[in-house]
């Protein structure tokens, strides 16, 4: 993840370092050199623009360069936006008083939505002592409904099901009884996911939305799919609202582009990165130690 990016921003920083004197026509060429690097990694066409134009405006605007040298000023400046580029400070879940706190988890099918039900809901009760409760309201797929249960005997999660109803709103609500009934201060809600996004999905959604009021709906995006990530996060903005991320498969060999992208595009942050198969391969996402990644 981000090796190629990184290897490129690195270069063209080191090559700055080397001028004697730092001339604008030095900084333009690295800024060229950066941009190119973005649009390789799969950012965001606008994303990138506009990153290259915030850089200029501030490197070329250092009228006394002091401190640092030269070239370390510009070498700060891009670590400074590309940790903005990132989301600025990491993002937690937001929780509330009220009982049971619900987050609604939506995304396309394949994207790692139902393993990272799972994975929060163990992270939750690892590092903030909440209790969750877990339950799917995927009525279209047997088969997702069962992952669920599997996930929660494997992570010694509760879960909450109707076997014999195929009403996902239905579903939510009796959820949210049992939780508010049992003492669980969480409810996790895996939604069904589909191969495209279509109209039935999304009204779902929303009726699911309407009915639990959740404090969180966070998008799962698979990094691998790149832009295709960064588009469905909008439209599912667009449509049901979202309050955060989820990318899974940062272990892959993804180029990055979606994790650039996704804050600006959507105005929403990354708040969870998927790194393994594992149920405790979830991370929070912490802009700021990954631009330091990145710049090396
Ligand atoms: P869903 O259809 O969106 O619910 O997707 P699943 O949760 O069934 O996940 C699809 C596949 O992606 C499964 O094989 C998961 O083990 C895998 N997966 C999910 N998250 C990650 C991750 O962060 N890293 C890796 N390597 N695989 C993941």
């Amino acid at each position: 993840m981000f090796e190629s990016l990184s290897d490129k921003l690195k270069r063209t920083l080191k090559n700055l370092r080397g001028e004697g004197v730092l001339r604008p026509e030095h900084v333009d060429a690295a800024l060229r050199e950066i941009r190119l690097a973005l649009l390789e990694a799969d950012v965001n066409y606008k994303v990138a623009k506009d990153f290259i134009a915030r850089v200029r405006e501030k490197a070329l605007g250092q009228e006394v360069w002091q401190e640092l040298k030269p070239a370390e000023q510009v070498v700060k400046i891009v670590y400074d936006e590309l940790v903005e580029l990132l989301g600025g400070t990491s993002s937690r879940l937001v929780f509330t008083r009220q009982a049971p706190n619900v987050v609604m988890v939506v995304g396309l099918q394949g994207s790692g939505k139902t393993t990272s039900t799972g994975k929060i809901a163990l992270w939750l009760a690892k590092n903030e002592e909440r209790k969750p409760l877990l339950v799917s309201t995927d009525v279209y797929r047997p088969a997702a409904r069962e992952q669920l249960k599997v996930i929660a005997k494997a992570t010694g999660q509760a879960i909450f099901d109707l076997p014999e109803s195929n009403d996902p709103v239905l579903l939510a609500r009796e959820a949210v009884r049992h939780a508010r009934d049992y003492g669980y201060d969480t409810l996790l809600i895996d939604t069904a996911g589909r191969l495209h996004i279509d109209d039935q999905l999304m009204e779902e959604l929303v009726q699911i939305k309407t009915e639990t009021r959740p404090v969180e709906i966070l998008f799962v995006a698979d990094a691998m799919t790149g832009q295709d990530a960064v588009r469905s996060a909008e439209e599912f903005h667009r449509r049901v609202g979202i309050t955060g991320v989820i990318l899974t498969k940062m272990d892959g060999d993804a180029r990055g582009g979606a994790a650039l992208s996704i804050k600006q595009v959507t105005g929403q942050p990354v708040k969870f990165v998927g790194v393994g198969e594992k149920y405790d391969a979830l991370e929070p996402f912490y802009p700021d130690r990954i631009a330091q990644r990145i710049l090396g």
